[in-house]
């Protein structure tokens, strides 16, 4: 039988709206709006796409944004400024630079000179210390929207067997941290390119999430029966039938995965859309907690 579409647009459409209602409670309780300060360096389109789309969402869905804008050729010392200047600007709770920065930017330098009060990300040393240590704190936003699709589409977690294709710092890493965690208590697995015969791990797992940035690296002889399949790739291939020349194709090969998992998310419509979701939540979470206003 055909696995279950997970409908991350849908998901995430819920927890948007659970975040409004809680920034509207906080504008009628303690006249705070949960402000995101966005910063933005050089004109990549991609990343301009990104900043737009954050942008939006903040807006639908009751908080403010700001925007810096920088030029491409925009000094370390004039990024860190900005990021000094939101520190300490009451109206901003959450502060954003959108990745990646020109080389000659030390982006360590710069996401670490954060406030870890307003690393709504989840990317500065204290923020991901603390992640590791089970602490309270901002879990990074694609991890974070991994697990809430997991969790709210009800697929077993304790003592599964979960593999985590992928190791990075962003997504794959911190997934096996989460992965961890009591509450979710799955048997982690990480693979990356150093990894013996990928399948013969792959197949073992009852939640697979795919995270290498390979189109199609996970094909359906690769996935477990009834596993639950989740799908962070993102990958521009090539398609001059399509308007905007390319489409958009996940890690997994969903046409023949989807045959054989229980569950599965596609892309996009899958982990995409709770990226920026989970952002809002921790901007409210960190406007919430700067007000002093329970949960
Ligand atoms: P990344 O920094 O390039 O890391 C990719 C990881 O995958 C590395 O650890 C790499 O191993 C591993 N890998 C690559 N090819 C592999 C293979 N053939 N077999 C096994 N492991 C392999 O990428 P990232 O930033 O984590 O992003 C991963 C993907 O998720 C990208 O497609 C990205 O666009 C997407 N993404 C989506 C969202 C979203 O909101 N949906 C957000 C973030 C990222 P090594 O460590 O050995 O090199």
């Amino acid at each position: 039988m055909a696995a279950t579409i997970i409908d991350g647009k849908a998901v995430a459409a819920d927890i948007r709206r659970e975040t409004a209602l809680r920034a509207a409670a906080l504008l009628r309780d303690k006249g705070v709006v949960p402000g995101l300060g966005v910063i933005l360096v050089g004109d990549d389109p991609a990343s301009l796409s990104y900043v737009t789309g954050k942008e939006k969402a903040c807006a639908e869905n009751g908080l403010a944004s700001f925007e810096r804008r920088l030029p491409a050729t925009a000094t370390e010392a004039e990024l860190l400024s900005i990021v000094g200047e939101y520190n300490r600007d009451p109206r901003i709770h959450g502060v954003l630079v959108q990745l990646p920065l020109p080389r000659h930017i030390n982006e360590a330098a710069v996401i670490a000179a954060i406030s870890p009060e307003k690393d709504v990300d989840g990317f500065t040393p204290i923020n991901v210390g603390r992640m590791v240590l089970g602490e309270d704190c901002y879990l990074p936003c694609t991890p974070a929207g991994v697990i809430e699709l997991i969790r709210r589409t009800g697929v077993p977690t304790q003592g599964a067997r979960a593999v985590v294709v992928g190791r990075s710092n962003i997504v794959g890493k911190p997934l096996m941290n989460l992965l961890l965690r009591r509450e979710i208590n799955a048997t982690v697995t990480v693979c990356h390119t150093g990894t013996r015969d990928l399948a013969s791990f792959t197949r073992e797992a009852d939640i697979l999430v795919a995270c290498a940035g390979k189109a199609g690296l996970i094909s359906g002889d690769m996935v477990k029966s009834g596993a639950c399949v989740i799908d962070v790739g993102v990958n521009r291939i090539e398609d001059k039938s399509a308007k905007s020349g390319h489409r958009l194709k996940g890690d997994v090969d969903f046409e023949s995965a989807r045959e054989v998992a229980g569950f599965i998310t596609p892309v996009p419509g899958g982990v995409g859309p709770m990226t920026i979701t989970m952002l809002l939540v921790n901007t409210v979470e960190a406007a919430c907690r700067a007000a002093g206003y329970g949960a």
